[in-house]
């Protein structure tokens, strides 16, 4: 989608710091992070929000969890523990309207997700 912030990182356009990348992913550091680990996980393919997977192949969607959990690897904190996390929609203060999930950890995160 040519007006896309997400869309543009994942062709170049915009610079980003990547940390993995597949055929269906990539992933890439966020830019203001909110933990001492945060990456954000985006499928290549355009897709607004987890509101509107219903058509989405499996296969794309499986491939953005395992993209977490490679990610957490990556990042030395699959033992230690992570949070990943999907804002969708307004009340969720979703900012940018391509799918992605934060990857969060690095450091005791808080028991508070609302
Ligand atoms: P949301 O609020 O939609 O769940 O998350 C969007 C995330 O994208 C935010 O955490 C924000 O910091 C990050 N972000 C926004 N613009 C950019 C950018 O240009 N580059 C990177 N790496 N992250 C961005
Ligand atoms: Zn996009």
């Amino acid at each position: 989608m040519s007006d896309c912030l997400f869309c543009k990182i994942i062709a170049g356009e915009i610079p980003s710091t990547k940390v993995y990348e597949d055929d269906n992913t990539y992933a890439f550091r966020d830019i203001n992070p909110m933990a001492k680990t945060h990456v954000l996980v985006v499928p290549k393919q355009h897709i607004p929000s987890v509101g509107e997977i219903e058509n989405v192949p499996d296969d794309v969607l499986a491939a953005c969890l395992r993209t977490c959990r490679r990610v957490a690897e990556c990042e030395g904190i699959l033992q230690s523990g992570f949070r990943v996390i999907s804002n969708c929609g307004k009340d969720a203060c979703q900012s940018v309207q391509h799918l992605h999930f934060h990857v969060l950890g690095g450091q005791q995160l808080s028991e508070n997700m609302a």
